[in-house]
């Protein structure tokens, strides 16, 4: 038998690859997906679009997609209302997480440092390490909230070149208000390496989830040239399958992520295929607004049986604290209910499924917890 000595380095040597633990139970509300596969329309659109696009497969696709960037334009100025996106401010990848990966390709590096608040989303990290980043975490108050003093601070002192704020926020599930994101962006402003502007990331993966009255940091890109917002489509648009994420920030910011990306990144068909759900996005949008109602429904439920949770504008929500989250995790598995635990220790995280899925997942809460 031969013995492997691979020159792996020596900060992944036994590391293991992130995700979530796949496992074949009837009632899967652990990894924020969208429970509503798409519907025939959509997968008849999809299907036609395909086989168009799969004959010119000999050829390499559009490098740049202009075509699929100015439709992802003109929907974000619907969705969220503003103004004067095009072609040059959007950017897409292989889901957000590769958009994200960009952007520290970008503007990350050997002696450099991206800042965060925890908890937040885990694969920040994991983004930091891919491009030899330094990775900085300050803290959210017991509330989730942040705090600014704190965040200035952190900033001050840590000069970093990429600031990670998710709103909705993963796993909690808190938007931030918009004045504190436009606190952060003045406070990024001359803060990174070298006196340059520190990059303030939004993402916004489950914005299409928030609450009335919570509006998108896209409304405040025209003043904030080192401001990037990132999307995806594996959220409210159900296509987490088909792994289309975007961005939208000022001209000059996309066009240092396309000197790092791969060549022809973004397959023809996936072009294709996100093109095509875009044209569905009023059907898709209107499925997210039942997802919102049972996401407020399942948070009253929850608090009304004394639990606490943070105020989710996603779609998914934190519920506890359990001296023994594990067991209660477990209790819900044995039930045939896969949920997340995630999150600071005692919490766990529940995705918002369909009105059967969520039947069951109070169903199977309420035994194991003897309620
Ligand atoms: N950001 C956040 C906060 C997320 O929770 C996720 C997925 N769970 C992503 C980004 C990445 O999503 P995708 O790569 O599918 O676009």
């Amino acid at each position: 038998m031969s013995v492997t000595r691979l020159p792996i380095r020596a900060d992944l040597r036994g590391v293991h690859p992130y995700g979530a633990p796949q496992l074949d139970v009837p009632v899967l509300l652990n990894v924020n997906e969208n429970p509503y596969p798409p519907s025939p329309a959509v997968v008849a659109d999809i299907a036609d679009a395909v086989a168009a696009a799969a004959t010119g497969l000999n050829r390499y696709p559009d490098r740049d997609f202009p075509a699929l960037r100015a439709d992802l334009a003109a929907y974000l100025g619907a969705e969220s209302g503003a103004t004067g996106l095009t072609v040059d401010h959007l950017w897409a990848a292989n889901g957000s997480n590769e958009v994200m990966l960009h952007l520290l390709q970008a503007f990350g590096g050997p002696g450099r440092t991206a800042l965060s608040f925890a908890p937040t989303y885990s694969m920040y990290p994991e983004y930091a390490r891919d491009t030899f980043t330094g990775w900085v975490t300050g803290r959210r108050e017991s509330d989730f909230t942040l705090d600014l003093p704190h965040v200035r601070a952190m900033i001050a002192e840590h000069r970093p070149c990429v600031i990670f704020l998710a709103s909705p926020n993963n796993p909690t599930g808190t938007a931030l208000p918009i004045d504190v994101v436009e606190a952060i962006a003045g406070a990024a402003r001359g803060a990174g390496p070298g006196g340059a502007d520190a990059v303030v990331v939004v993402d916004e993966a489950y914005a299409e989830f928030r609450r009335t009255g919570t509006p998108s940091a896209l409304t405040i890109l025209p003043r904030h040239p080192h401001l990037a917002v990132s999307r995806t489509m594996s959220k409210a648009f159900a296509l987490a399958g088909a792994r289309v994420g975007y961005l939208a920030a000022a001209p000059d910011l996309v066009d240092a992520l396309r000197v790092v990306r791969l060549p022809y990144h973004l397959s023809a068909v996936t072009q294709a295929v996100a093109r095509a759900a875009l044209r569905h996005s009023g059907s898709l949008l209107a499925r997210v607004a039942e997802l919102r109602d049972e996401r407020d429904a399942t948070v009253a439920w929850l608090r009304g049986h004394g639990l606490e949770v943070p105020g989710s504008d996603a779609n998914f929500a934190l519920f506890g604290t359990f001296d023994d989250r594990h067991e209660v995790w477990q209790g819900l598995l044995d039930r045939g209910v896969l949920i997340r635990a995630t999150g600071p220790d005692g919490w766990l995280r529940v995705s918002i499924g369909t009105p059967g899925e969520m039947v069951a997942f109070r169903a199977a809460l309420e035994e194991v917890l003897g309620w």
